[in-house]
């Protein structure tokens, strides 16, 4: 593909780039086919072009007063279709690859959640673990001392992702409001519930993901009731997915950390999980002595080898490899749904497929969490509130709708029931259509 050629010369060593990538333009070919105007225009070779890219210093003192140096990035991919919108992650992994292949991935979710929104994400390599919330707040007051005059709420609006919850978000937006001396509550999602935040906008990303794996099960005639079900990580994501799993019947025997999982056969208890994540800010073993001993510790080790029927990979990037997918397959799974970003390697999505396993990727399974923000900016704008369940019912409407559009464009393209080429064919087609209406952009 000289397309994808040119992408490797352009951006050499960006790993997870090119894989975001080859995923998308692997999909295009029937588009190609059918709309001969999009390559007369370069609108693929235009898409995998972010239109900005900075790059900056993050100084910032230390508890022992130490100067401390990171490095922060936002990648301004696409606004065809609105401001640019994604998340900020703060982990020591973090460079200028991983935040361009989660930029990328970001433009078409977007387009598929049918909201005004372009696509963009950004970060830093700072490792908040085991730092003090002093050291936290000065970081983040330094990441926005430069960040803030590049976003704007029909400029850029960026959110919180892996490292990056409510805590950060309100240290961002409170230097954001000092700086500029605007309220302007549209800059950032992800808010307080008090100061703009919007109802269920923490629980969205891992509750729509199993809105989306409901609806799938519905296309087999079932439904998420007495099934069983893993899910990897247990920050955001992992956590409300586990309380929808459970609210749907469904039971979630075991939840990760990058130090090992946890099986727990009566169900995870999603309290003591909170209370060991959110609270102590812990590891997950300590998960074992808050429900009595009930559960197990397996250190290191794949949480893949549990079985279950439902694998809900809600952790990181490449995170369910190819001997993950076996033994999944092996023990039965019926349904897999990424609540993270690409945590499924190319070759593992291609045994689930080869195995009959239904699978939906990140960018259609995971959109809820950047709709409900869309929907946070609408309260802001129209300077409203909405109820819980308000908010919710949107939500499962939206995820109703993104996997309804899956499964109509893999049927328009003839190759029914396939979610990974109906997401990304569905979501470059309204990019592209809009590209192509403003002209040479
Ligand atoms: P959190 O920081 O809240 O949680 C991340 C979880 O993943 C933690 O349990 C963490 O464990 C684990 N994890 C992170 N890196 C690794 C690694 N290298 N190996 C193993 N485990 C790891 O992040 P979120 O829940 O917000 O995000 C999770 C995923 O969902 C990401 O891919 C993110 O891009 C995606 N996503 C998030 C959205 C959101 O609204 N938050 C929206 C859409 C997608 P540990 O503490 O040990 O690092």
């Amino acid at each position: 593909m000289p397309v994808y050629d040119d992408v490797l010369r352009r951006n050499q060593g960006e790993i997870e780039f090119h894989q975001a990538v080859y995923e998308v333009l692997e999909s295009l070919s029937p588009v190609v086919q059918k709309r001969p105007e999009f390559v007369e225009a370069s609108i693929i070779e235009r898409i995998c072009e972010p239109e900005r890219q900075i790059i900056f210093r993050v100084p910032w003192v230390d508890d022992k007063n130490v100067v401390q140096i990171n490095r922060g990035f936002r990648v301004e991919f696409n606004s065809a279709l609105g401001p640019f919108k994604g998340g900020l992650r703060f982990h020591p992994s973090v460079y200028l690859g991983i935040v361009k292949f989660l930029g990328f991935e970001q433009v078409f979710k977007n387009a598929l959640t049918s909201m005004p929104i372009g696509g963009g994400k950004g970060g830093s390599d700072f490792d908040p673990k085991g730092r003090s919330e002093g050291e936290i707040m000065r970081f983040c007051q330094s990441f926005m001392t430069e960040l803030y005059r590049h976003i704007g709420e029909y400029t850029d609006v960026p959110a919180g992702d892996i490292g990056v919850g409510g805590r950060e978000i309100g240290y961002l937006f409170g230097q954001y409001k000092r700086i500029t001396n605007r309220y302007e509550s549209g800059v950032l999602t992800g808010k307080g519930l008090s100061w703009g935040g919007s109802q269920a906008r923490t629980e969205a990303t891992g509750y729509g993901t199993v809105f989306f794996v409901n609806e799938m099960l519905k296309t087999r005639g079932q439904s998420l009731d007495g099934k069983r079900v893993v899910v990897s990580g247990s920050g955001n994501v992992a956590t409300f997915a586990v309380q929808k799993v459970h609210q749907l019947g469904g039971t979630v025997v075991a939840v990760s950390d990058s130090s090992g999982y946890v099986v727990d056969e009566h169900g995870i208890d999603l309290e003591a999980l909170r209370e060991v994540k959110e609270v102590e800010r812990g590891r997950i073993d300590s998960y074992v002595a808050k429900v009595g001993g009930r559960a197990t510790f397996i250190e290191g080790g794949s949480v893949w080898d549990v079985p279950c029927d439902v694998a809900l990979p809600c952790a990181t990037q490449n995170e369910l490899p190819v001997e993950g997918a076996k033994a999944l397959i092996t023990n039965g799974v019926q349904v897999v749904g990424e609540g993270a970003n690409m945590p499924t390697t190319p070759t593992a999505v291609a045994a689930f497929q080869a195995a009959g396993v239904l699978f939906a990727p990140g960018k259609a399974a995971n959109a809820g969490g950047v709709a409900t923000s869309a929907l946070e900016m609408q309260q802001n704008a129209s300077r409203d509130r909405w109820t819980f369940d308000h908010t919710e019912e949107r939500l499962a409407d939206i995820m109703v709708g993104i996997h309804e559009l899956c499964l109509s464009t893999s049927d328009a393209y003839d190759i029914p029931g396939d979610y990974v080429a109906g997401a990304n064919i569905a979501g470059f087609t309204q990019v592209a259509d809009a590209m192509l209406a403003m002209g040479v952009i």
